[in-house]
């Protein structure tokens, strides 16, 4: 039997099951919290009437889905989320996938970790050697709850803040339905007059609750995917440097980012691009939108203060297709609004994320105490910064360059880098970076047909040359050493409510 339910497929599903769960949805807190506000919601201006309803319907269809999986899954022993998607036929794999971690976070379903550990060899300064290395498998299970039970009720974001963990990416801003959010580069601050409770926020925050295990199940389900446990899904990594002069002069490692986003816009694949240029104070970086080539190449280069890019995307929703540049932690938030609560019914414009590498970024004050205290410099006097082969360089207006190790600046960082896992941008369409390649080359992994679509396009267009990255030195196994490591490093999050 099949259900059509505003236009989407309910296959499988017989009236009864889809009018039961239609009715739990619909007493969903969100759904709630959001269909009550709609006055509000639309004094501010964010959406139109029209808008509110297509967001509502599809947070409506989104969590009717979910009670589905939620009853189908009600029985079965411990699965893994692969062994889920098997038994549940009503619904995408990658749908359910998210829908079981999701129940997870609503406290109908429970997560059991198994741990293994197995003994393999590894090559240690030139020696092999027996290592012993930790195995992490996940299964699900519903849980006994009691009959009055209420599903979990999400907090806003200023939990995240309290806690310490937040990376000041912005997106809780851009997405909440009430323009309740500040973020700036180093503070958030929740207007208690105007937050209504709806926790959306919460909800797309890639510092809230994990994504990783769904993430990882559905790229794994992906046969055009390589999957590393690395570097994560990929099609190809390459390494690649820009044809242009112009970009030449103002690029920070190949110029990859900058062709791509020339090559989006030059030929219409995108409106508009949300980027960052150097703000009145030279490198404080600044989020700006970009809808003409001309305004391109002032993006151009890396500055690692960090700025709340996605804040601005919201800005941008006049445009129909947007491209967006930024760090891991960026597209994990993208990535996450794309899940949940409702499959992006925020800002479905995003067709292109353009992800960085990187290890860690510093406050705007810091970077200009590391300028001071390591180089005896005054910020406004540098021309570039870079992070090359373990030294952290500076160049000098007169074209001097001083380095210094890169353990020596690594106490300038930001703490909240040190609750990151991810190294190269998993979540993107396309990463970009320049460890790996050669200087003045930028190391490249496409990870969506998209990816891989708009990296040969810019080939073609004759703005980038490219080799595979695992044909040069250092290469793909120096990416993948380092993104290990920094997996490794990274501190788990833990949220205020989750310590008592
Ligand atoms: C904070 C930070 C830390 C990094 N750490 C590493 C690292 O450890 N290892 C590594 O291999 N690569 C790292 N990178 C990436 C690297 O510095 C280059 O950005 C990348 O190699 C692309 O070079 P390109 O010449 O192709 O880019 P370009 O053509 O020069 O374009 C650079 C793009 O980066 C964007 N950008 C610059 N600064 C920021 C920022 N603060 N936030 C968001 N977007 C920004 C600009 O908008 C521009 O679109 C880091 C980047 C950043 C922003
Ligand atoms: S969405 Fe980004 S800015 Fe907002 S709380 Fe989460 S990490 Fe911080
Ligand atoms: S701050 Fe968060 S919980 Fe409050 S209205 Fe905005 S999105 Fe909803
Ligand atoms: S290290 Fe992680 S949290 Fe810090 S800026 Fe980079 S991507 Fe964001």
């Amino acid at each position: 039997m099949v259900q059509i339910v505003n236009n989407k497929l309910f296959s499988g599903i017989s009236p009864k099951e889809l009018l039961e769960a239609t009715y739990k949805a619909s007493e969903n807190f969100q759904v709630r919290a959001f269909f009550e506000a709609k006055e509000e919601i639309l004094k501010t201006g964010k959406y139109s009437e029209q808008e509110f309803y297509e967001i509502l319907d599809t947070m409506i269809d989104a969590e009717t889905e979910r009670k589905i999986v939620l009853d189908q899954l009600r029985g079965k022993k411990p699965l893994f989320l692969e062994e889920i998607t098997k038994s549940i036929k009503a619904f995408l794999a990658e749908n359910v996938i998210r829908d079981v971690i999701y129940l997870k976070e609503q406290g109908y379903v429970e997560e059991q970790v198994e741990i293994k550990t197995k003994t393999v060899i590894k090559k240690i300064k030139g020696e092999e050697k027996e290592v012993e290395e930790k195995e992490y498998f996940y299964r699900y299970q519903v849980k006994e709850v009691p009959h009055d039970f209420t599903e979990h009720y999400f907090e806003p974001v200023s939990i995240v803040f309290d806690s310490g963990v937040c990376c000041y990416c912005g997106w809780c801003s851009s997405v909440c339905p009430v323009n309740a959010i500040e973020v700036t580069a180093d503070n958030l601050e929740i207007d208690d007059n105007i937050c209504m409770k709806c926790g959306l926020c919460f909800t797309v925050c890639p510092r809230s609750f994990s994504i990783d295990q769904a993430y990882q199940s559905i790229k794994k389900l992906d046969k055009s995917l390589t999957y590393s446990e690395k570097i994560g899904g990929y099609i190809n990594a390459y390494t690649g440097t820009t044809t242009k002069d112009e970009i030449k002069k103002v690029r920070q490692d190949g110029g990859i980012v900058t062709s791509l986003l020339e090559y989006l816009l030059e030929n219409k694949l995108v409106d508009a691009i949300i980027a960052v240029q150097h703000s009145s104070d030279l490198w404080r970086p600044e989020p700006i939108i970009i809808d003409d080539v001309k305004d391109l190449y002032k993006t151009g280069g890396t500055k690692y203060a960090n700025a709340p890019s996605l804040k601005i995307i919201d800005q941008a929703k006049k445009y129909n297709k947007i491209a967006i540049v930024g760090v891991p932690c960026m597209m994990k938030a993208i990535e996450k609004g794309t899940l949940f609560p409702s499959g992006l019914p925020f800002f479905k414009n995003i067709k292109y994320k353009v992800g960085l590498f990187c290890m860690e970024s510093f406050s705007y004050l810091d970077i200009i105490k590391l300028a001071k205290d390591k180089f005896n410099q005054d910020i406004n006097e540098l021309t570039k910064m870079n992070i090359d082969k373990g030294k952290f360089i500076i160049t000098l207006k007169s074209g001097e360059e001083l380095a210094v190790d890169l353990k020596e600046v690594q106490s300038y960082a930001r703490d909240n880098c040190h609750y990151c896992e991810d190294l190269t941008s998993d979540y993107a369409d396309i990463s970009v970076g320049s460890i790996g390649s050669q200087s003045g080359y930028s190391s490249v992994i496409t990870r969506s047909k998209e990816g891989e679509e708009i990296f040969k396009g810019a080939v073609d267009a004759g703005l980038i040359e490219y080799q595979n990255l695992k044909e040069v030195k250092p290469g793909q196994g120096l990416v993948e050493r380092i993104a290990i490591s920094k997996r490794k490093k990274c501190k788990p999050i833990i949220l205020e409510t989750q310590k008592e």
